[in-house]
């Protein structure tokens, strides 16, 4: 399961990661990270058996954590079939299932937004929106 981590600039200067893989012997796969001067998101992979162990692990060191279940909602009514979300998305969660429909896999999605931004229809948005 993909789980999101948020954390401030503070903890960003600890090896975060590394201590929670240390601790929980977890390896875990980074799918995505953005990270400035005031905040850090990153997208981990992490096997399902593990993900409340290795959550627990980051939220005691400050981190917010979400599991992303439903990482990107999608409104069929709205959508025109312009295919932009299948060309700009980097892990390929859309494509065309004949040429008019496109279908959808999220369990691929990391969360990038690019999507959301290139739809000219509103037809895709986050979970919390
Ligand atoms: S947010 Fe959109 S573009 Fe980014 S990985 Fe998910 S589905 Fe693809
Ligand atoms: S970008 Fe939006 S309108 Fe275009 S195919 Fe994708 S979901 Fe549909």
């Amino acid at each position: 399961m993909k789980i999101v981590l948020k954390f401030s600039q503070k903890i960003m200067q600890d090896p975060l990661l590394a201590d929670v893989v240390l601790e929980t012997g977890v390896r875990l796969n980074i799918d995505r990270a953005f990270v400035d001067a005031s905040i850090g998101e990153i997208v981990i992979d992490v096997p399902d058996e593990r993900v409340e162990e290795v959550a627990a692990a980051f939220r005691r060191r400050g981190t917010e954590v979400r599991e992303m279940d439903t990482p990107i909602v999608f409104d069929e009514t709205e959508c025109v079939q312009c295919g932009a979300c299948v060309s700009v998305c980097p892990v390929e969660v859309f494509e065309y299932k004949d040429d008019r429909t496109i279908s959808i896999n999220l369990k691929r999605c990391v969360l990038c937004k690019t999507c959301i931004a290139m739809c000219p229809h509103g037809a895709l948005k986050t979970a919390e929106e």
